[in-house]
């Protein structure tokens, strides 16, 4: 289920901050830098007053350059324990060395104070971007400070280790990458430490009154961070998380850090760091979390937080992440919820994505959006697919093994995975590369000409494979029905045009071109249900208002509005909207309409009325009762047409909040804002099939 697709917090810095792939070009990279920070915070005046020890091996570089907030105030700046002049400006502090410490190891002392205030969204309604906006913020409530937002002096471009301790009023427990080296009560003030040795890019830190739970799994810490509310979770996130560790560790080699956490916020983020993973309190109680976000996490710290990506051309970690997590869970539960799963990144792509929002996936950096996504993401997740496909189950898991053993804390990039894959696969993976990463796009296949000749007891299946351009070079299978069997051919798909034959003894009765979503493409309209999906990429959405609407209701329809984040969107009242209008936009009705001509084509396990439906053979009366479908547009084709029903104002605003989370689907039902039915209405036709009529041999 789409609710909530996490990234490592290395790339969200690299976007919302711009550092990581711009560090200041002033030193020569290579610098080592361990750091001993110390914070205390004062949460009721939003402050931290910090300090950073940072001894330092220098590299013949003349000035030495930190990143700090540009909200820091009171800073001042010792070298070997001498005050030293500085500039801090725009978020840069310069110290200038002398000659003579210029190849020394130098011992760099900063000083500051700085408050942290971003507003913080309890309620979030569109919730495409993990943590808001939010970079750096202490409350009394709980305190967030993400790595890149300038918490503590980062000496840029260097290779760091940390040590880091946290002072804050008693209670209130600080957690972070690598090691702890306890927690404990001194007076009035909890004091928090921590130890990171690895080449970690940049620190986040979260403080809050946390229950801590530890246990030890072959070395590694298995930790959750929770607070008092979600308590009874520890169990049950301990058990789950050593179990992913162990996969994973089987699967690619030795968990790469100290200990895992899982780690609550206080408002509803959802990221993943090295070693630990920080979800809202909200997403923790979800059921599913456990089965998908967490294990999706936990594999970034192979892939992302441990083989770190170079962002010079795009990151490949959320497309490898959401493979061997999301798809492989559905793998390990059964084929054909892998092959629906696959099934339904092409559906996204050839919904959400436009060719003229389309990009290559190169220059995927990170998910702000459902098109970033789906390209990042989706995409991604099937490029590994095609590339298991073509090399084979040991070559394939063989190749992450060897990325993960050879570039463990190194930025890498496609070209290195590319590189991998082709040594163990012994095979160039050139023109795969060229045309599904470093091009954007998709192919569009269909079946032409098919026709058969019976000769000598012998059908002889004909027709090729046409696609228009830019054309795609793929190894794609047919498969060929009879009444006794099914057989499979390969063939080899490239230009305008691909001829192929087949042969079979028995009456041929249909015929499958990649019968099981093997290859990336764009479906056609005619392979693609209406869903929540096909409304939020709507191009231009009229909300139509019907009359007599609870005000309630309206407000609900306006939550609903944001929520799916629809574009040009337009309220108007049922007798407002007239034919040209109705013709000219998807559609979103609130309530029953009383114009019929608003009401859609409905499929027969649907009936709708004003105080009630039917849905499945199950009757919905209840006043807490709503629904929701897409379905194919009255009047204009390729549009769609909506229909949002709460029997009551009660639950339509909750309901309202969560639609936008079932993507895939194309009806749902709720009552008391808990989903009790979904589904996807059934698609029949597809260019890729094709069918003979029936007749007895
Ligand atoms: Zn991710």
């Amino acid at each position: 289920m789409e609710f909530f697709k996490l990234k490592p917090g290395l790339r969200i810095m690299g976007i919302l901050l711009g550092l990581l792939s711009s560090a200041a070009l002033s030193q020569a990279a290579g610098l080592t830098a361990a750091h001993h920070i110390q914070i205390e915070l004062i949460p009721n005046a939003r402050k931290l007053i910090g300090q950073n020890e940072v001894t330092i091996k220098a590299d013949g570089s003349e000035i030495l350059e930190f990143r700090l907030s540009k909200r820091a105030t009171h800073v001042e700046a010792h070298v070997n324990q001498t005050p030293r002049e500085f500039s801090f400006n725009n978020g840069r502090l310069r110290i200038p060395l002398k000659p003579h410490e210029r190849s020394d190891e130098l011992r760099v002392a900063i000083h500051y104070t700085a408050i942290f205030d971003d507003p913080v969204p309890i309620r979030p309604v569109n919730t495409d971007n993990p943590g808001f906006g939010v970079t750096a913020t202490i409350s009394e409530q709980g305190s967030f400070l993400l790595a890149g937002a300038g918490w503590y002096p980062e000496l840029v471009d260097s290779q760091a280790t940390y040590k880091l301790t946290v002072t804050a009023p008693s209670g209130l427990i600080a957690v972070t990458a690598g090691r702890s080296l306890g927690h404990k009560i001194n007076g009035e003030k909890t004091i928090s430490g921590w130890e990171v040795n690895y080449p970690v890019e940049g620190l986040s830190l979260s403080v809050a009154r946390y229950l801590v739970e530890e246990k030890s799994v072959n070395d590694i810490t298995v930790a959750t961070y929770l607070l008092p509310q979600n308590k009874h979770l520890a169990a049950a996130y301990l058990r789950a998380t050593a179990d992913y560790l162990s996969l994973y560790s089987d699967l690619f080699g030795a968990y790469p850090f100290q200990k895992f956490a899982v780690v609550e916020n206080f408002f509803p983020t959802g990221f993943g760091f090295p070693s630990y993973t920080l979800l809202g309190g909200r997403v923790l109680q979800l059921p599913f979390i456990i089965h998908t976000s967490l294990g999706h996490e936990i594999a970034h710290c192979w892939w992302g937080n441990g083989v770190y990506v170079d962002s010079s051309q795009g990151n490949w970690s959320e497309g490898l992440t959401a493979y061997v997590a999301d798809y492989r869970f559905k793998e390990m539960k059964s084929y054909e919820a892998a092959r629906d799963h696959r099934r339904q990144w092409l559906r996204n792509y050839s919904t959400l994505v436009s060719p003229q929002n389309d990009f290559a996936l190169e220059r995927f950096q990170s998910r702000y959006d459902p098109v970033t996504r789906t390209i990042g993401y989706d995409k991604g997740a099937m490029i590994f697919h095609m590339i298991r496909q073509t090399l084979g189950e040991e070559s394939f898991w063989g190749a992450l093994r060897d990325i993960y053993r050879t570039r463990l804390f190194r930025r890498t990039s496609w070209s290195d995975l590319q590189q991998a894959f082709e040594t163990r696969g012994k095979q160039s993976l050139q023109d795969f590369f060229d045309q599904w990463v470093y091009r954007g796009g998709a192919p569009r296949f269909s079946l032409d000409g098919v026709r058969t000749e019976y000769t000598g007891g012998i059908w002889k299946v004909k027709g090729q494979i046409i696609q228009p351009k830019p054309y795609f070079a793929v190894p794609l299978t047919l498969a060929l029905q009879t009444a006794k069997q099914t057989a499979y051919q390969k063939i080899f798909v490239s230009g305008r045009e691909t001829p192929f034959e087949l042969d079979s003894d028995r009456r041929p009765q249909k015929l499958i071109a990649d019968p099981d979503d093997d290859i990336f493409r764009r479906l056609f309209p005619s392979e693609i249900p209406s869903a929540v999906n096909t409304l939020k990429s709507a191009s231009s959405v009229l909300t139509v208002l019907s009359e007599k609407l609870d005000p309630e209701i309206k407000k609900a329809a306006g939550v609903l509005a944001l929520s799916l984040g629809l574009k040009h969107n337009v309220f108007v009242t049922e007798s407002e909207l007239n034919g040209q209008m109705l013709a000219e936009n998807d559609i979103l009705v609130i309530g029953i309409p009383r114009r019929n001509d608003l009401l859609p084509k409905m499929p027969a396990r649907i009936t709708v009325q004003s105080d009630s439906f039917v849905l499945n053979d199950r009757r919905y009366d209840k006043a807490s009762d709503t629904f929701f479908g897409v379905f194919e547009h009255p009047t204009a084709t390729n549009r769609v047409a909506a229909l949002f029903i709460p029997l009551s104002v009660q639950y339509a605003e909750v309901v309202a909040r969560k639609i936008t989370h079932y993507g895939k689907y194309s009806y749902l039902a709720f009552q008391s804002g808990k989903n009790l039915d979904k589904g996807i209405w059934a698609v029949e036709t597809s260019p890729l099939l094709y069918e003979w009529e029936q007749t007895r041999e």
